[in-house]
């Protein structure tokens, strides 16, 4: 069996601003594998964001392939790109992005309802995810309720609960202290191994990416394995 999920080959991306264009990704080339997380190191400026917003189809490279099971991404339409991502891909990112006139049930219930699921399974799919990351006290609180490790964990909580086939983070812990991070850390890599999905993380925090699979480093535009 191929454990293979997505497959970028040669990404090239650059930004242009009036006349001047800078060149951020040249050739970049990674993969990612069910089952496994994959840390992406490498300095602030580096590209990191980038390439995860070129994985998950939310910006588009100048060049380059973006495999996910066989099909070309790249080739894919605006709508086709985000029903794409409803059914395939979770992303979990430093700030929480969490809706703040809604509870954290709700917020978790958003993704499962807007992917077609009906009410009360979502309420009951979000309810489990919640409980899974220690919320089970939770439910009603609005993330203002909520200190910022709880929210992170409701906002993983919202990325996992459709669960998806690939997981995309940047620097989902970036937010937290020492013990608060580590602790986020542990439980997202226990439940994405659980649901055998790919992970992808950017992290600058080289005591979390040692704790993955996989450490790869992007330095001048492309990826090299740490
Ligand atoms: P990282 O996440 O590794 O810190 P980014 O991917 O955010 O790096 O940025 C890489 C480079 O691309 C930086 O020099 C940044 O200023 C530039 N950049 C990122 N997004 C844009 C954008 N939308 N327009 C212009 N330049 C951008
Ligand atoms: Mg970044």
């Amino acid at each position: 069996m191929n454990d293979t999920i997505l497959k970028a080959l040669n990404i090239r991306k650059a930004y242009r601003e009036g006349s001047i264009s800078t060149q951020v990704l040249r050739g970049a080339s990674m993969e990612a594998r069910r089952g496994m997380a994959t840390a992406i190191i490498g300095r602030s400026g580096s590209g990191k964001s980038t390439l995860l917003h070129i994985l998950g189809t939310l910006d588009t490279p100048d060049s380059g392939s973006l495999m996910f099971n066989g099909e070309d991404l790249t080739k894919l339409s605006d709508s086709q790109k985000a029903a794409f991502r409803s059914k395939n891909l979770g992303f979990v990112y430093q700030f929480h992005h969490l809706l703040p006139d809604f509870s954290a049930l709700e917020n978790v219930m958003m993704p499962l309802l807007i992917a077609g699921m009906g009410m009360r399974q979502a309420r009951q799919r979000a309810a489990e995810y919640l409980s899974l990351v220690g919320l089970e006290g939770k439910f009603s609180s609005r993330p203002s309720e909520m200190s910022g490790g709880e929210r992170q964990r409701a906002a993983i909580a919202r990325a996992l609960c459709p669960r998806p086939s690939l997981i995309l983070a940047d620097e989902p812990t970036g937010n937290l202290d020492a013990k608060n991070a580590q602790a986020v850390f542990d439980l997202f890599t226990t439940l994405t191994k659980k649901d055998g999905a790919a992970v992808v993380m950017v992290t600058h925090d080289n005591s979390l990416a040692a704790r993955c699979d996989r450490v790869l480093t992007i330095s001048d535009g492309v990826i090299a394995d740490a």
